[in-house]
């Protein structure tokens, strides 16, 4: 009997393990259970919209769901639709690839003012995720501060800076260009608790700062120093390097070149949020680097800003049934190992960092580790799988969209681009329900 495994989660993680699955058993059944109508997670709806050439690798993905051996059941949810017990009773295997898609809360007083969004709300704003269509950030201020010094941070930076015109060949969600370009920012202050060395910046992302149309990049020359000091690789040495050669060329740039400025900021730990309910400015302390750490010095200062947006990383939502380990903020497992029969993938196993391929070499390891103890186990006795799942969903009156229904959603979605752009998104469920309803009705007709 083939084994049957399913994949919670139809983002790279998941995608990348279901190759590997197709790769490693040439037998094996797998089916990506996905929470959206729409399938591949970041790509769709983290990869900033002006990165597209980053989204190719959704044909990849897309081919591996259209493989004889793969089903799509997108629409379905976790705890909602199918519980996970149910799950791991109609398969031989589950994997856990639902990502880090909660914000990390920021912890200071004042940090639920109006006015502050995490970046997992406000880059799913204005990706059209779903879940955050309806966020309706108030951008109407001169001044935006971006905490965080990794590449969200100045992906945010960036999409706030473009012009309309940069972000044209963009799939920018509709109703966030509308706010985003009416907006009067001038000043995005991007703020980092430790210093240029330590910032995460890849060298890609920090450049491009310095090449658009209507921003300009500043920083302080006083916080860059001479040189990378400290014990590290020649690989790590050499992009540090790097960025700060890069931010040497910002610190010569005039503040009056451009109608938009972006501040890089270092060694300012933000404490408070400060305003009435409303964001007004951020309270920071000036910092200094010891070790790895970033230790305040005592030294206050202020800047004002009426929108503060916080990207300092990413955490899980509990799972029902599966036990998270709290420091690290992921399924507690062994190398992807959760228990018998439950295995974890991508951002939910080793926390959020790494780029899209950081993925593959996970999915390559469940996909091993499935395969073995499959084998060890004498399991692949012929457990349901898709069948079953299927049974159970039509029971309930749910009705997966599948990965035909998907591509008539995109179908839609490119027809009605703006010239220039890949697509225009749908970004509510329901509309895109439409869409995959369509045929059905004029089926019903005839
Ligand atoms: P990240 O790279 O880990 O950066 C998080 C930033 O937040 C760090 O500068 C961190 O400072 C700071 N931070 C954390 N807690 C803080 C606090 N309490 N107060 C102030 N600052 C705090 O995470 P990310 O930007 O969310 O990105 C997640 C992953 O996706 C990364 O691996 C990233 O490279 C990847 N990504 C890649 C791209 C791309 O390739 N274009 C685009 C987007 C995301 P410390 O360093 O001091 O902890």
């Amino acid at each position: 009997m083939p084994v049957q495994v399913a994949i919670v989660g139809a983002g790279p993680s998941g995608f990348y393990t279901a190759a590997a699955l197709m790769q490693a058993d040439e037998t094996c059944r797998v089916d990506i259970i996905e929470a959206l109508p729409t399938p591949f997670g970041l790509i769709r709806a983290g990869v900033a919209p002006d990165h597209q050439s980053t989204k190719g690798v959704s044909r990849a993905f897309a081919r591996t769901a259209q493989a004889p051996r793969v089903s799509f059941f997108g629409n379905v949810v976790l705890g909602r639709d199918i519980g996970l017990d149910e799950l791991r009773g109609l398969y031989d295997a589950v994997v856990l690839a639902t990502g880090a898609p909660l914000d990390r809360p920021l912890g200071i007083p004042g940090g639920e003012s109006d006015g502050v969004y995490g970046a997992a709300a406000f880059v799913g704003w204005y990706n059209g995720h779903p879940d955050f269509c309806d966020l309706a950030p108030d951008l109407n201020t001169a001044a935006v501060a971006v905490i965080g010094n990794g590449n969200v941070a100045i992906d945010v930076a960036r999409v706030l800076a473009k012009t309309p015109a940069e972000m044209a060949s963009s799939d920018l969600a509709e109703n966030a260009a509308a706010v985003i370009h009416k907006a009067p920012i001038q000043d995005i202050t991007l703020i980092g608790r430790r210093g240029p060395v330590e910032a995460k910046f890849t060298n890609k992302e920090l450049s491009e700062m310095g090449d658009l149309a209507e921003c300009v990049p500043l920083v302080d020359p006083a916080q860059l120093p001479a040189e990378v000091d400290g014990d590290m690789s020649d690989r790590d040495r050499r992009l540090r390097e790097k960025n700060l050669a890069t931010l040497r060329g910002f610190s010569c740039r005039r503040p009056d070149e451009k109608r938009k400025r972006v501040h890089f900021l270092f060694y300012a730990r933000p404490v408070e949020v400060l305003g009435d309910g409303r964001v007004r400015g951020l309270r920071l302390e000036r910092t200094r680097v010891e070790g790895d750490r970033a230790v305040g010095t005592g030294e206050m200062f202020e800047i004002p800003c009426g929108v503060v947006i916080s990207a300092i990383g990413y955490r899980m939502p509990p799972l029902p049934g599966v036990s998270i380990d709290e420091r690290a903020g992921v399924v507690a497992n062994r190398d992807g190992r959760v228990e018998k029969g439950l295995y974890v993938v991508g951002w939910a196993k080793r926390g959020p960092v790494g780029v899209i391929g950081t993925n593959k070499a996970d999915g390559d390891v469940v996909a091993q580790q499935i395969t073995e103890d499959m084998a060890e186990n004498a399991a692949g006795d012929g457990r349901p799988g898709g069948a079953g799942l299927r049974k159970l969903l039509a029971k309930r009156g749910v009705n997966p969209v599948t990965f035909a229904d998907w591509l008539r959603i995109e179908a839609a979605e490119v027809a009605a681009a703006p010239a220039g752009a890949p697509r225009r998104k749908l970004i509510r469920i329901k509309d895109m329900l439409a869409v995959v309803a369509q045929p059905a009705k004029a089926a019903a007709k005839s």
